[in-house]
């Protein structure tokens, strides 16, 4: 061997049903990637496998180069300085996994273990929509509604590491109760579980409607009631309106507390496009402060399916930063 080649960094997206890992360089170029099925049932040590021969065909793939670092992001909780995975509440049978130190010691480079919706935040405010900017949020909405917070450049991840939580911000005291136990949680009202609760509501009431005909052909979610929408059913446009407003009125909380810069929004829910933004945004205007809304752009993130895994490289790269200071 001759000369240094360059690092690459690794990141691996534990997704409930997908794993996707991603090769980059120092200055998120992706070199390769490898997608490949979690098969969560067969329990920890068979998706940990996964993960590693899913990263290694991503290295082998990128054509060369050293790995000096790997990120890892998985859904649900996660103990960020110790990097275990404490109990995802959709991958069955992980307590308290030390998902890191596994890693780390089979391919012999630093690893770092962060949320998914943390990851992916990092990674628009640093390669993304965001970069640039030194106040950021970030808000994925698609089944749930997750979140991240930049401030000043950094990422703010509160006393334990729990900040961010915007989907069981309260949008209405006296609201229905969320699975966390609280009540009225945004995510009871803006993601893709509330479109599909109100679609089963709007299909007992018209059975005769276009969403109860397409439902009986196929499950009733988010995205049927968008196909019923955009196939002119009224009813479902209005109730994807409902669910933007709501997601509007937890942006104006979030715009008037943090005079963000920019909120750059994620997830499945952003591809229904006006329907669900069009009302977002109006309600977000006419519900913040004129200051705090002239500040603040509303954009969808850039870097779509990849952005947990490219942000787990992000935390990688920044970790390895840190460290060599
Ligand atoms: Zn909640």
């Amino acid at each position: 061997m001759t000369g240094k080649t360059p690092p690459i960094i690794g990141g691996i997206d534990l997704g409930a049903t997908k794993i996707l890992s991603v090769a980059v360089t120092r200055s998120g170029r992706l070199l390769a990637e490898d997608l490949r099925p979690t098969e969560g049932r067969d329990g920890p040590d068979a998706v940990i496998a996964n993960m590693i021969a899913s990263l290694r065909q991503a290295v082998a793939s990128a054509g060369g180069g050293q790995l000096a670092a790997i990120g890892i992001d998985a859904p649900g909780p996660v103990d960020f300085a110790r990097g275990v995975i404490t109990s995802p509440p959709n991958l069955p049978g992980w307590h308290d996994v030390p998902l890191a130190a596994i890693v780390e010691k089979e391919f012999g480079v630093p690893c770092v273990l962060e949320n998914d919706a943390n990851a992916a935040a990092f990674a628009e405010h640093r390669w993304g929509s965001g970069r640039g900017s030194r106040h950021m949020l970030f808000l994925t909405v698609s089944s749930g509604v997750g979140g991240g917070i930049i401030i000043d450049g950094n990422f703010y991840r509160g006393a334990s590491g729990a900040a961010g939580e915007v989907g069981h911000m309260t949008i209405n005291a006296r609201g229905a109760r969320c699975h966390c136990g609280c009540r009225g949680c945004l995510e009871m009202y803006a993601s893709g579980i509330a479109i599909a609760r109100l679609g089963r509501r709007l299909v007992a009431r018209h059975p005769e409607s276009l969403l109860a005909r397409l439902a009986r052909e196929q499950p009733l979610s988010a995205k049927l009631v968008h196909q019923a929408a955009d196939q002119g059913d009224e009813g479902a446009r209005d109730l994807i309106a409902e669910a933007g407003h709501a997601l509007g009125v937890g942006l104006a909380s979030l715009i008037n507390v943090f005079n963000p810069e920019v909120i750059v929004l994620d997830g499945s829910l952003t591809k229904m496009g006006d329907l669900y933004l069009g009302p977002a945004r109006e309600t977000a205007q006419r519900e913040s402060f004129a200051q705090n809304w002239s500040d603040v752009r509303i954009v969808v993130g850039e870097l779509g399916d990849r952005s947990a895994a490219l942000g787990a490289a992000a935390v990688a790269l920044e970790a390895m930063r840190a460290t060599a200071k």
